[in-house]
């Protein structure tokens, strides 16, 4: 199975090679969690969960090692608790925020089929990893201390001769036409314009740690640091596949590299980047003052999370995607089709179609069409495996049907006994009577089917209309 990946970095599609087949190592910049997460963050975590169940499937479920980070030291974190929790000293109040919203984000993303990642860190844990990476910096070189912060050149990464990449290599940017850009208000403690964060004073109450490079004061890591971190903690100074949003490629991940690349004098961080497109809701970028901005938990009050899931996934990972009422209503039906033809049945093995579909940079419109292919071959056992594979098919039929009938406030055991009094009435040849019960059940959206089992017994189904 050969596995193609569309690499930002070389903008071409390449064939993935692992550094070591017996432990293939991705990471994905997770959220930072002061709030509910809302539809676009449950893109990444949709399309990466496909991927890691991908590379479980070519190289073994105990072969895969999947980092997704959880941002807990953040601006927006502290003003959130700061709101929220007024009465509390505010490393508290940060806490209960991280606490809270990290629950939530396991549900919601529970709830979207997506596997748990191998790790997932906290940036609070990893304080001494970026030290070291900090006072590894400094001692290249490539970072310097003023005022209590601690900040990377991107100059001095570019004057170094050597074989480290080239500062804005992944994101395709210049570095001397980002000095032609830079605002004119630069920070005073900044040597270059370009220069950014590793280190930062915490200010009164905000969390703080001992800070490196000789620093007196405590202070906190920038955002990119963090994720240098943990991904080196937990992976190593070079790995596979890094992934993450396509806002994130600049700066997050080019910082992400420089820092991790001179730290450790490599000339990859990742071997593969991948980024997932943007998300727009019916048409509109979305945002809270559009009023357009929606969470994965109020979809999930309407919606099963695999519908979501499969609306996710009808757009390739790079494309941006319109997410339109329009289109969950058609994955619904598609899913209620594919439950009740496949979800009771004992899977074989996934369909080639689908498989090589993901294979070729998870093209995952192509493989829904190859799922589509599988139930209109009446291949049952194919579908089902093929489901599976994609992190679908969590529950058995009669439970995908028992949640709609919720969601619909229908009570099955009034609809059978309905459908057992019509058996009879048939059985005794009163037509008048099974044509009133089955108009009955119309009424209330159930449309009824008679067939024979498979010993050729007559049988009664039902389904919402
Ligand atoms: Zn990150």
């Amino acid at each position: 199975m050969e596995l193609r990946l569309y690499d930002t970095l070389s903008r071409e599609k390449r064939t993935f090679v692992p550094l070591d087949a017996k432990n293939v190592r991705m990471y994905v910049c997770g959220p930072t969690v002061y709030d509910f997460a809302h539809i676009g963050n449950a893109r990444p975590v949709i399309v990466f969960d496909v991927l890691f169940r991908l590379l479980r499937h070519i190289y073994g479920e105990a072969h895969v090692k999947y980092v997704r980070n959880i941002t807990d030291v953040d601006d927006k974190i502290n003003d959130r608790a700061a709101r929220d929790f007024p009465g509390l000293p505010l490393n508290e109040a940060i806490r209960k925020v991280t606490e809270q919203t990290g629950k939530q984000f396991h549900a919601d993303v529970d709830a979207l089929g997506a596997l748990r990642p191998s790790v997932e860190p906290r940036a609070t844990e990893h304080i001494g990893e970026m030290r070291e990476i900090i006072e590894r910096l400094i001692k290249g070189g490539f970072a310097y201390a003023a005022e209590d912060h601690v900040l990377f050149s991107p100059q001095a990464m570019n004057a170094a001769n050597s074989t480290l990449p080239r500062y804005g290599a992944l994101s395709k940017r210049s570095l001397d036409e980002m000095i032609a850009g830079a605002r004119v208000d630069v920070a005073p403690y900044k040597k270059d314009s370009t220069d950014f964060v590793l280190w930062k004073p915490s200010k009164p109450g905000e969390p703080s740690w001992p800070s490196p490079a000789g620093i007196k004061t405590e202070g906190r890591p920038g955002w990119h640091i963090e994720c240098s971190a943990m991904a080196w903690k937990h992976l190593g100074e070079q790995f596979d596949i890094h992934g993450g949003g396509i806002d994130l490629v600049f700066p997050h991940h080019e910082n992400e590299v420089a820092q991790t690349c001179c730290a450790f004098h490599q000339q990859r961080m990742a071997n593969y980047w991948m980024h997932n497109g943007f998300l727009q809701v019916e048409s509109e970028k979305m945002s809270k003052s559009l009023g357009n901005f929606v969470t994965i938990r109020e979809l999930l009050v309407d919606w099963p999370g695999e519908v979501l899931r499969l609306n996710m996934l009808k757009t390739h990972y790079t494309s941006p995607i319109d997410w339109t009422m329009k289109s969950l209503e058609e994955s619904a039906r598609t899913l209620n089709d594919w439950y009740r033809f496949a979800a009771d049945v004992a899977p074989s093995k996934p369909g080639t179609s689908v498989v090589d579909a993901l294979l070729d940079d998870l093209n995952t419109p192509q493989a829904i069409a190859a799922l589509h292919g599988l139930r209109n071959a009446s291949d049952a056992a194919g579908l089902s495996a093929s489901l599976r594979l994609l992190g679908f098919l969590s529950e058995s039929a009669a439970q995908w049907q028992g949640r709609k009938q919720q969601a619909s406030g229908i009570d099955a055991a009034e609809i059978e006994r309905l459908i057992a009094e019509r058996t009879a009435a048939r059985a005794r040849k009163d037509f008048r009577e099974s044509d009133r019960i089955r108009d009955e059940l119309a009424a209330k959206g159930v449309v009824i089917k008679d067939g024979k089992d498979a010993d050729g017994k007559p049988v009664t189904t039902w389904e919402l209309a």
